[in-house]
């Protein structure tokens, strides 16, 4: 099949490449000449294990390119992806569908054949009708179908979640948009990944579901640690007698500083604004929210607590800033809420991350990039532990003991024990919920 994949970023570049490993032609186009010239130069402008590898690999055989010319793209291509972005949108938490409707507008005025116009983005119920009739208004001769193809890839492992999904979800209308896509993912049909065909609105729907319960996990395991530390439970032990039940499993019920990424703080606010649009409230999802609003503050406050009461003028040495592991993304990780407030309450912060800094030196002035955490470490009073990147999950704790002014570990992923701490010359020591 011929693919063009409009947008290049985190769900459209992995997808591109990932069609293309698939045995597709397929084009990647972004409207950011820049980002466009660092592909065609084989440099991948985020970071995701193992994509730069693919995607030499496919321009090599000739089955990945990279323009910034949309019409060129769209020129007998068979199917159309929309991987733009689509962030909340300013002032009312609804999903910006501007980004979303302008490349549908542009694909129009491209599109010479039949083609499938499939939207990838995560957009709101009703948003690929709305596709369609932008495009037949831009274009009223052309011949396409629409269909709606959400993505579930989690970025760091996203190459893998790809190519091995647990599902992958089509909306279509019909059964000629449907064989286009079927022919899209038939590689994965052999490798026998369920492949879920459903109409347009279930397929919106399933992805801010999915997205909103995972979430939902998530505020439900900070909730019962914020319990577990009044009454004196370990909520590690709790997650693991809970996860270990197949009805509720063991993943997304880690205790930690709140959600964060690209999807599920503002999925959540768009499933929440469309319930509220539709007179039907999403009370579960808004307190979702809330209680994950709530954790940051609370974590603010363990640091606070920890350093008795005050940050103002003590030096903090924080681990990680990206959202989770294994990204450089930095939207909406809890790094934004928790490192300006302890400069603004008089702290001098000091930052390890092992891809977060390109971003990360915009997103937060007035720290002080250290090269490895003994380095940050060096004379601070505080060592907070905010991203579970590998480097961290085995530091010579004792070392860093001895280096710091005041030996106190703020551990808001739980990857050491208080014990472990304590031996290793850490006088005080915070995890979350134990
Ligand atoms: P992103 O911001 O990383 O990338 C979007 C890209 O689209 C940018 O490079 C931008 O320049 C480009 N773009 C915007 N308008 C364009 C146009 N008209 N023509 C060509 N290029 C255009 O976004 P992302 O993280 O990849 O997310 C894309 C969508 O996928 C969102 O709806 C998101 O919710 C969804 N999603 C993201 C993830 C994730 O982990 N990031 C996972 C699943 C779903």
């Amino acid at each position: 099949m011929k693919i063009a994949m409009i947008g290049t970023g985190y769900v459209g570049l992995v997808s591109g490449v990932c069609f293309s490993d698939f045995g597709h032609d397929v084009v990647c186009v972004d409207k950011l000449p820049e980002k466009i010239a660092q592909l065609e130069n084989g440099e991948v402008p985020i970071y995701e294990p193992g994509l730069e590898n693919l995607l030499a690999k496919n321009v090599g055989a000739g089955r990945l390119t990279f323009t910034t010319d949309i019409c060129a793209a769209v020129h007998g291509a068979d199917a159309i992806f929309i991987a733009v972005g689509t962030p909340t949108r300013r002032g009312d938490g609804h999903a910006d569908l501007s980004y979303v409707m302008a490349a549908a507008e542009e694909v129009a005025k491209a599109l010479t054949g039949y083609a499938v116009i499939v939207t990838k983005s995560t957009v709101p119920v009703g948003t690929n009708r709305k596709v369609a009739e932008v495009v037949a208004k831009a274009n009223p001769a052309a011949l396409f179908d629409v269909a709606s193809n959400p993505e579930f890839l989690r970025e760091g492992a996203a190459i893998d979640d790809f190519m091995k999904p647990d599902r992958v979800v089509v909306g279509v209308e019909n059964a000629r948009a449907r064989d286009v896509m079927g022919e899209i993912y038939r590689p994965l049909y052999l490798r026998d990944f369920p492949v879920v065909y459903t109409d347009l609105e279930s397929a919106e729907m399933i992805k801010y579901a999915a997205n909103a319960f995972l979430a939902t996990k998530i505020s439900f395991i900070n909730e019962i640690a914020a319990l577990c530390e009044r009454v004196g439970a370990d909520v590690k032990s709790v997650a693991r007698g809970m996860g270990l039940d197949g009805r509720i499993g063991p993943k997304f019920l880690h205790a930690g500083p709140g959600y964060g990424g690209s999807c599920f703080p503002k999925d959540t606010q768009a499933l929440a604004r469309i319930g509220q649009e539709h007179g039907v409230p999403l009370r579960i999802t808004e307190t979702v929210i809330t209680v994950n609003d709530m954790t940051k503050r609370r974590m603010l406050d363990k640091i606070v607590d920890l350093c008795g009461g005050s940050v103002a003028g003590i030096t903090i040495a924080v681990l990680g800033v990206t959202f989770k592991p294994e990204t450089d993304d930095m939207r909406e990780a809890p790094s934004l809420t928790i490192v300006p407030a302890l400069i603004g309450a008089g702290a001098k912060v000091r930052v390890v991350d092992p891809h977060g800094r390109r971003e990360g030196q915009v997103l937060l002035p007035g720290v002080m990039w250290c090269a490895d955490p003994y380095d940050a470490a060096d004379k601070a009073d505080l060592l907070v532990i905010l991203t579970e990147w590998n480097e961290f999950r085995a530091l010579d704790l004792g070392k860093l003991a001895q280096t710091m002014q005041q030996p106190r570990l703020a551990d808001l992923r739980n990857v050491y024990a208080a014990k472990d701490a304590h031996e290793a010359g850490f006088t005080a020591y915070a995890g979350v919920g134990r």
